[in-house]
């Protein structure tokens, strides 16, 4: 399968280097803050002649958008208008070609894309805003220029610059985008490539997952066995957030633009990228787990949107919006979804509103309705059936499991599985190595076949599916 695939290495530039690309980032600045006003008074002039020229609402929307179409720049003629821009001003022809005009291409097409889709929808999307020194700190360069050794990496007209780690940027394939970007004064590359992986079909465990918010478990996960374990919850924010709480005090008392105010301001963003770290590392591990050695998965088919709606009582909304988005749940459902489609493995989504699986009794197929229903503060199943008593997340993904072996969408795959579960398959060869038990925080004597070390680490790449 050919798959598109991005890899995120730590860069070690000198401070020649580090100038450069200072530079770069403001010429980008600089070109998508002119593109955008470029566009936007073109816009208001199309409004301001379509009320004159209109007599009635319907009209002037009409005037409006036939303006709008002829009158704003669109990227070939502001690529064009870049060309005659660097005429005027030379320093714009410092930074790699490439730079600024991925800035028009992408950036700002995509800006007004979203604003103009937003419009259309009638959703409150704003203008497109102006950029600010010190937000959104990246830029492309020339894909075609990028080469890629084991220790260091060509950058187009940037030249060569060192790589933290050596040997982890794949070489000599074809690289699609290359982009460079700066995080608490740590920068980063990343390049997107296409890959072929061979997908073949495990023959390994069938699980049920439960993902969570609430608690301390993120993920529960029942295997075909009845085995069940929790992944805990690792909610680094919550961790952090005295800490952080006490930095933004002591930046406060700091007179801005003082050395010791950029001094704090530099821990504040050392702290939130700890955080970050910490979060993704976690995921990354957790969706690794259930991914090497199972052939079919299913879990509940979540909307982000519709958790935060439910969350609301427990924690109010913004704790629970909070929590929602330090335990990245998000992040975890777009990992499974392309590490099974990677690994070969079925991924069954069980759909909440047919078999809502909080609700459904595991044993016998019983379902609460009404307000017999388990609201969010019951962490404790009673059947009224057949009177199982069971942890709710551990209900749950007992039920999903039997949607695993089944391997169907079917509505009561309970009744098939009722004689008792199937014969576990085959599991294929397990791969020796480190436990990571202490980063999922789950008792050792629970793992059977642990995870490489690096296995988990290779794993932090962001990843898309290409078509
Ligand atoms: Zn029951």
């Amino acid at each position: 399968m050919k798959i598109s695939r991005a890899y995120k290495a730590e860069l070690k530039p000198n401070n020649k280097q580090i100038g450069l690309f200072n530079r770069s980032i403001g010429c980008a600045r600089f070109v998508f803050n002119w593109a955008v006003r470029r566009r936007r008074n073109a816009y208001e002039w199309c409004k301001t002649f379509a009320a004159y020229a209109a007599d009635d609402i319907a009209e002037y929307d009409e005037l409006r958008k036939r303006f709008a179409r002829s009158a704003v720049p669109n990227r070939v003629v502001q690529s064009r208008e870049l060309t005659q821009l660097k005429k005027e001003k030379l320093w714009l022809k410092f930074p790699d070609a490439m730079t600024l005009v991925g800035v028009i291409r992408d950036d700002v097409d995509s800006a007004f894309k979203n604003f103009f889709r937003g419009c259309a929808k009638g959703e409150g999307i704003g203008y497109p805003r102006f950029r600010k020194k010190g937000c959104h700190e990246s830029f492309v360069v020339n894909y075609q220029q990028t080469k890629v050794e084991k220790d260091r990496i060509k950058l187009g007209k940037l030249g060569w610059v060192r790589l933290k780690r050596w040997g982890y940027l794949p070489q000599d394939v074809h690289i699609n985008s290359v982009t460079i970007s700066r995080r608490a004064n740590k920068w980063y590359v990343s390049i997107q490539v296409d890959e072929d992986i061979k997908v073949t079909t495990p023959l390994g465990k069938r699980l049920g997952i439960d993902m969570g918010m609430a608690c301390d478990s993120f993920m529960t996960v029942t295997e075909d066995d009845g085995k069940t374990y929790r992944i805990k919850n690792s909610l680094p924010l919550k961790k952090y957030s005295i800490k952080l709480k006490r930095l933004q005090r002591g930046l406060s008392r700091k007179k801005k633009g003082s050395k010791n105010w950029i001094k704090w301001k530099d821990r504040i963003s050392r702290t939130h990228r700890k955080i970050w770290d910490i979060r993704s590392n976690h995921i990354h591990n957790a969706t690794s787990r259930i991914t090497y050695d199972s052939s079919v998965i299913a879990i509940e088919d979540l909307n982000v949107k519709q958790m935060l709606e439910m969350g609301k009582g427990e924690f109010g909304v913004h704790g629970r919006r909070r929590q929602l988005s330090d335990s990245g749940i998000g992040e975890a459902l777009r990992q499974i979804d392309y590490k099974t489609k990677w690994k070969g493995i079925k991924l069954i989504k069980v759909d909440q509103k047919e078999n809502p699986s909080t609700q459904t009794c595991c044993k016998c197929g019983n379902r609460k309705r009404g307000s017999d229903k388990l609201g969010l503060e019951d962490r404790i199943y009673h059947c009224n059936m057949c009177g199982n008593v069971m942890d709710r997340d551990e209900n749950s993904s007992h039920y999903l499991m039997t949607f695993a072996v089944v391997q169907t969408g079917s509505k009561t795959p309970v009744e098939e599985c009722s004689e008792g579960i199937p014969e576990k398959q085959e599991v294929g060869p397990g791969r020796p190595g480190k436990t990571d038990t202490q980063l999922l925080g789950m008792p050792k004597q629970k793992i059977e076949k642990p995870l490489t070390g690096r296995y988990i680490n290779e794993e932090v790449s962001e990843a898309v599916i290409a078509a």
